[in-house]
């Protein structure tokens, strides 16, 4: 059996009605619009939630909980105070359901997840773990990623195209603005492939969890918004070389690359993420100084 199939056999019985049963009865039936593909597999959903552990000490937060495959596995798995941000309000009566099953343990937001600031939702240490709608899934990230500070740790499914870009090295094809924020402010791995069969309907493509952990020392301190800046002007013109694809920056481009030492030929791809900080923190000063003038 391969890394990405799970048997179906005897799975953990929560005393809650099957999935699919659930499903039938509340006519949750999976709406494009929603990004809904839903997870069926208890297994599965059991080894996501047990990725995030523990959970009994955490404030977790699930974005996306559908008709609740992850939510019951994470409280299957321990999580006591949980809550979860739903924008279909179909899914309403069937959190509820999970909820008086689960007295006091989880907490349902009806809601929009890119409008909710999840630090207010309960005391660190927090856990973000969500199978993430694809159409939303990247611009949340990029969100958390802005305070990460504020969470322990963040499980997420995604189209492994993604995943793969969260994880990429310089000179990769997917390595990109993506990877380079998120591995400046994390450690960042694969955890598994979910392959397409797993959700209902099957997405076109193959899906993967990844974890990141933010790092409790990441070294120099730079401006994330500035970080943000410069990977989006180099990347957008990833095949130019950085003496022209810098110029948005309303700086003096040869300056800058000569107070890092980096060669104004060089393209984004092939500059690492410690490239990417120096670039930045000499970018602040020399803004800084230009401004003084
Ligand atoms: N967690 C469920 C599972 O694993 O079966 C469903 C995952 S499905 C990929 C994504 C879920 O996110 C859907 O239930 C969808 O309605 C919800 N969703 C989509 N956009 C959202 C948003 N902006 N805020 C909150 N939930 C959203």
């Amino acid at each position: 059996m391969s890394e990405d199939n799970f048997p179906s056999g005897k799975l953990a019985n929560d005393g809650l009605p099957p999935l699919r049963d659930v499903i039938a009865t509340h006519d949750l039936s999976a709406q494009k619009k929603f990004g809904q593909n839903f997870l069926f597999d208890l297994n599965l959903t059991g080894r996501i939630a047990r990725a995030a552990a523990p959970l009994d000490d955490a404030t977790v937060i699930e974005i996306g909980p559908g008709p609740g495959g992850l939510t019951r596995a994470l409280l299957f798995n321990g999580a006591k105070n949980l809550t979860v941000i739903e924008r279909d309000p179909r899914c309403q009566p069937v959190l509820a359901q999970i909820s008086n099953h689960y007295p006091g343990a989880l907490h349902v937001i009806d809601g929009d997840a890119l409008e909710v600031d999840v630090t207010t939702l309960g005391p660190a240490p927090r856990k973000i773990v969500a199978n993430l709608p694809y159409n939303v899934g990247t611009q949340l990230l990029l969100n958390w990623l802005m305070q990460i500070d504020q969470f322990a740790s963040l499980t997420l499914m995604f189209q492994k195209e993604v995943a793969e870009r969260v994880v990429a090295k310089p000179k990769s094809k997917a390595y990109g603005r993506l990877s380079v924020i998120c591995q400046y402010l994390c450690d960042c791995d694969i955890l598994f492939d979910v392959h397409r069969s797993a959700f209902t309907p099957p997405p076109k493509v193959t899906s993967a969890v990844v974890q990141l952990r933010p790092k409790a020392d990441r070294g120099t301190q730079i401006n994330l918004a500035s970080l943000a800046k410069i990977t989006q002007a180099a990347f957008g013109q990833r095949r130019k070389m950085l003496r022209a694809s810098l110029k948005s920056l309303n700086i003096n481009v040869g300056r800058l690359l000569e107070s890092t030492g980096i060669v104004e030929t060089a393209r984004a791809e092939e500059l690492s993420v410690e490239d990417f900080v120096l670039l930045t923190d000499c970018y602040s000063r020399l803004s800084a100084s230009e401004d003084k003038q």
